[in-house]
């Protein structure tokens, strides 16, 4: 029998101002390409425990307990939540967009009791709110969006954090957008558990999931009265690859771990207030732009993120028609809406790399001639 061969991949050049995948440095690309080692070469163990040491300066954390999950950002939310729940536990998951209910659906796979609050897509929670729930339900664990990517949404921290703990339960985290694009301050807030991915502000390609534990969540895990019922993220397997007696677990994905290692770099060498700096201001740049053509934001400006800016689609225009002329004359991916935001805005990434003043005009004036 005789078989195709594909021809090699050629991608086209893109501007990637979507939900992400983000830009990615040409220093993350070529980080990737370097020769592949064993997964307990020498070389690569001091790589990991680099890689442990740069994570928790983003995620401004001490924990021990700080790696990447192999896998992108949703194996980081089940890892997360199938170390901390057991059967029969009681999770409160905060629902305000589309990953606040995937978060609320790994629960009850991983055999809790879940239960929800929610709010309209694009609205936060306020600390009353979540206050209420806690008393109501006292659960173990309560698991939020930090950057509703799916909304636009920023949603507070610190006073739902401090909350939790007075009710006796673990704040879970998401912030798969937020890491590296605004202030995160995993220890100062008082997060328990948090997951992130490699594919948004930190500008290296989606395939890991950076995840940090504290002390108390750490001991949750230890007195667990049987085993995470996920075998590929079970911490306490994981844990003595990452650290410990470095035992053969999985075989780490070296090449992604090498990317993950170069944007961690580039994230610092930046600095962490500049980045936030330059994230916030480009957004501002966008946001004036957007308004002098008549856009308006689909989340309140006191809630909008900086990385992922929700616009209402202008009255009478072809959602799909634009997005596509973006992409095919102008080479710009923007995202569509999800769930009762679809068909009514655009969600535009600065995100990392992406977020940048040349993209910001570039894309104004290419969706002034996608509009006329
Ligand atoms: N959480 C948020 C806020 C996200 O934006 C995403 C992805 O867009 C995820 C979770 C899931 O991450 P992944 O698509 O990398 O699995």
């Amino acid at each position: 029998m005789s078989y195709e061969i594909a021809p090699a991949i050629c991608p086209p050049r893109r501007v990637l101002m979507g939900p992400g995948p983000s830009d990615i440095s040409p220093r993350v690309l070529s980080a990737m390409a370097a020769p592949t080692v064993g997964h307990l070469d020498p070389y690569f163990l001091k790589i990991m425990d680099e890689l442990q040491e740069m994570l928790r300066q983003v995620f401004r954390t001490r924990n021990q307990l700080t790696l990447a999950i192999s896998g992108t950002g949703s194996d980081g939310m089940e890892a997360c939540v199938f170390n901390l729940i057991e059967p029969g536990d009681k999770m409160l998951v905060c629902v305000n967009g589309v990953f606040g209910g995937r978060m609320a659906e790994v629960g009850r796979r991983a055999g809790a009791e879940v239960v929800t609050i929610e709010k309209p897509f694009g609205e936060i929670f306020t600390a009353s709110e979540v206050e209420s729930a806690l008393k109501e339900h006292q659960p173990k664990l309560i698991g939020i969006v930090h950057a509703e990517t799916s909304t636009g949404a920023l949603q507070p921290l610190e006073e739902i954090a401090k909350l939790a703990h007075d009710h006796n339960a673990l704040i879970l985290a998401d912030m798969v957008t937020s890491l590296g694009g605004l202030p995160v301050e995993v220890d100062e807030w008082g997060i328990d558990a948090v997951y992130s991915g490699t594919q948004k502000c930190l500008s290296c390609p989606p395939g890991l999931a950076p995840v940090t534990f504290s002390p108390r969540a750490v001991e949750v895990m230890d007195q667990r009265k049987e085993p995470v019922r996920s075998w590929y993220v079970d911490l306490s397997l994981i844990r003595n690859y990452w650290g410990g007696s470095r035992a053969y677990h999985h075989t780490a994905p070296i090449n992604m771990n090498y990317g993950l290692h170069e944007a961690l770099r580039i994230v610092l060498q930046e600095g962490l207030e500049a980045r936030f700096a330059r994230h916030q201001k480009n957004h501002e740049a966008l946001k004036a732009g957007l308004a002098a053509i008549g856009i308006d934001y689909a989340v309140a400006e006191e809630n909008s993120l900086p990385m992922l800016n929700a616009v209402k689609i202008p009255e009478g225009v072809d959602d799909k028609a634009v997005r596509a002329q973006l992409l095919n004359q102008f080479g710009i991916e923007i995202g569509a809406g999800l769930g009762p935001m679809a068909g009514k805005t655009w969600r535009i990434g600065l995100m990392g790399e992406a977020s940048r003043e040349a993209n910001v005009l570039s894309f104004l004036a290419a969706l002034e001639q996608c509009l006329a």
